[in-house]
């Protein structure tokens, strides 16, 4: 599974065009830029599969996670089944999430009341960072 951006535009909409020195060529068909995928859009994809997966497992749905790191909610479902991730059940609580900059951050983990009585995790996110959050003790 991969995701091919344009170098150029970071456009997703590229097609196949041939392979060059046994590296697959792309043309993107937002700019006709012609392009090769080397060892580092490989690694890219790599950290999209652990994000989505991270996702997964902290309960946000196909769809949530297709909306906050931009892959289809099928490629999400399709590395789900290849990595065999089986969701533990979460009946009581449904996490919430909020994307912040650095200094938004750092302004609402100042506040403790932020912080207690709840679970939470922070991931780096492109330039921002998602914060994960549910509430424990919570009936
Ligand atoms: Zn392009």
């Amino acid at each position: 599974m991969e995701i091919v951006a344009c170098p150029k535009c970071q456009n997703t909409k590229v097609v196949k065009s041939g392979i060059i020195k046994e590296r697959q060529r792309y043309l993107c068909k937002s700019c006709t830029y012609y392009f090769t995928v080397n060892k580092v859009g490989k690694k890219i994809d790599d950290y999209y599969v652990t994000k989505a997966l991270q996702l997964y497992l902290e309960g946000l749905s196909y769809r949530e996670i297709e909306r906050i790191i931009g892959v289809s909610h099928v490629s999400i479902s399709n590395w789900v089944k290849e990595f065999k991730i089986k969701k533990p059940p979460h009946p009581n609580y449904h996490p919430s999430y909020k994307i912040f900059k650095h200094a938004e951050l750092v302004e609402y983990l100042k506040n403790k009341d932020q912080l207690s009585g709840a679970g939470m995790i922070i991931t780096e996110l492109g330039d921002k960072f998602m914060l994960i959050k549910w509430e424990r003790f919570k009936d």
